[in-house]
């Protein structure tokens, strides 16, 4: 996989448009095109890993901004304590784009376990 064919990089890069709510030196959150709450945010790394572990080994900073821009979008979306992170990995626990990307999702209630 290189950054030519991976869709986030793509949107990373500017080819591909979307709606970016947050950038960082690191990072870039963009809304979720098939959003399943009412705030529905990606942040990615502008790095290229498949999953989070991989970006956690390659780039520990990355891995932690990641995760310090999501909690800052989960805020300026009005969800300052209620909010839920997933990464998902691999095939069957629903990854389908494999470039390393967080969920924010917030704005509504959600249960345990999930689907
Ligand atoms: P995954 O299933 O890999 O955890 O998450 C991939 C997410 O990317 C899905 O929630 C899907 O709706 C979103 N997605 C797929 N293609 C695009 C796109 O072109 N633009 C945006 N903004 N989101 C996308
Ligand atoms: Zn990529």
């Amino acid at each position: 996989m290189t950054s030519e064919d991976c869709l986030f990089c793509r949107i990373v890069a500017g080819e591909i448009p979307a709606e970016v709510v947050h950038s960082t030196e690191r990072t870039v959150a963009f809304r979720d095109l098939n959003p399943q709450a009412p705030t529905h945010v990606l942040v990615v790394p502008r790095e290229h890993q498949p999953n989070a572990a991989a970006l956690a080994a390659a780039d520990p900073e990355a891995a932690a901004e990641l995760i310090r821009t999501a909690a800052a979008v989960a805020v300026a979306e009005g969800h300052d304590d209620d909010y839920r992170l997933v990464f998902n990995t691999g095939e069957r626990a629903g990854q389908t784009v494999f470039h390393a990307h967080l969920h924010v999702l917030g704005g509504r209630d959600f249960t345990w376990p999930p689907g």
